[in-house]
């Protein structure tokens, strides 16, 4: 085919695109090791290039059923309210408070990172009286600080925290704070979006009453799409809410008889592709096992950590609370780091994060999460690295 050239003496928008040519594009192919998206699996790619279907044929029903069981099992939930918010994880971080909240009501918010941070900011969005546990960055929270504040807002509606801090690389242990919770009489909100499936994480065993994921980070799905499970309990203060959901795409009350019963009603047009690539992401982790899949993350980070440091690279949190998938490093003395990792992406075809917030051109974040949670991964970077660095 071909396309009219553009008149020489045209100056006018509207001419000029009448004979535009079709625009084309064609990412690169990189190596993401960043905080997420990480590598998708192919077969996840060529899931998304199936067939479109209604979202009410009687065979994508059947296959949201397949995503919501396999979310149960590696959750390791029984919770029936288990399901895919048609949006990113900061939708299902909203989604989590904005059903919860009620004007009025008293939280907790444990901040220990641009995470926690966030979930604060949504939490008063909501009305909610916000009281904040505020740690240093790179920190974990401790049960003491949460004991502390539960004795100073002795009826809190919900406490919340995050598992993995994206922004700094630390790792929450939940279970000690989710008894000290629950003894309160409150419910347990945690963000997993870049724990689960990289991380153990048992949502039942540790009393996690709403939790929510993201597609792109550890299942290595493509961005857009956050798994989400809510306990009874926490499906108890939904149903007995006083006022309405302030969030109409949002409010759980409507999304469910999406998502479950015998009669599925049209909520809103679900991402049918997006889901295709969430239930072959979620095929291979079950394939896979969880358990040896949050072996292969420690496995690699070890590498990693080794090579790393015999670049000079220091971590920023200290080794007990260090995640495994998110590697938050202080680049070497001397080392323009916001250089060094243009170099990495324009040379080497690798991405690798930098800082957010209070760490932003102080540290790396180095994200081996699902299908970039590979030993040639690592050597491919640090090959790079060697070449790269003075
Ligand atoms: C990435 C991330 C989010 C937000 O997810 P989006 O998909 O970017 O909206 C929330 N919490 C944590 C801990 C994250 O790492």
């Amino acid at each position: 085919m071909r396309f009219p050239q553009i008149p020489e003496d045209c100056c006018n928008l509207w001419e000029s695109q009448k004979v535009m040519k079709p625009a084309n594009f064609n990412p690169p192919t990189r190596v993401l090791m960043g905080p997420g998206p990480s590598d998708a699996h192919p077969r996840v790619l060529q899931a998304m290039a199936r067939p479109l279907i209604g979202h009410l044929d009687p065979e994508f029903i059947r296959m949201m059923d397949q995503v919501k069981a396999m979310l149960q099992a590696t959750l390791f939930t029984q919770n029936h309210l288990t399901f895919v918010v048609s949006a990113p994880g900061s939708a299902g971080m909203e989604t989590s408070l904005v059903n919860l909240l009620e004007p009025g009501d008293e939280c907790i918010v444990c901040i220990n990172g641009v995470f926690g941070g966030r979930l604060a900011d949504i939490a008063g969005r909501c009305g909610a009286l916000v009281h904040t546990v505020n740690t240093e960055w790179g920190k974990i929270t401790e049960p003491d600080q949460v004991k502390a504040a539960l004795t100073k807002c002795s009826k809190p509606k919900l406490v919340a925290l995050v598992h993995a801090e994206t922004s700094t690389g630390a790792l929450q242990p939940i279970r000690e704070i989710s008894e000290l919770v629950h003894a309160a009489g409150a419910l347990l909100v945690v963000d997993a979006v870049t724990s689960f499936a990289g991380v153990r994480l048992h949502m039942d065993e540790w009393g996690i009453d709403a939790l929510y994921s993201g597609s792109q980070k550890c299942l290595s799905a493509p961005p857009g799409l956050s798994p989400v499970s809510f306990s009874d309990a926490a499906i108890k203060v939904l149903d007995s809410r006083k006022t309405k959901v302030q969030s109409w795409f949002l409010d759980l009350s409507m999304v469910k008889n999406y998502w479950e019963g015998s009669k599925r009603a049209y909520h809103h047009t679900a991402p049918v592709s997006a889901i295709y690539a969430m239930h072959e992401a979620l095929a291979l982790v079950v394939e896979e096992g969880i358990e040896n899949r949050w072996d292969r993350h420690r496995a690699v980070h070890l590498h990693l950590k080794s090579q790393l440091e015999e670049l000079g690279f220091r971590f920023v949190v200290e080794e007990d609370y260090r995640l495994p998938n998110l590697n938050a490093v202080y680049v070497p003395d001397g080392v323009d780091e916001a250089m060094l990792r243009s170099r990495l992406l324009q040379e080497y075809n690798i991405e690798v994060g930098g800082g957010l917030g209070a760490f932003a051109g102080k540290i790396w974040r180095i994200g081996i999460m699902g299908e970039s949670c590979t030993m040639n991964h690592v050597n491919m970077l640090t090959g790079a690295l060697r070449y790269l660095l003075p």
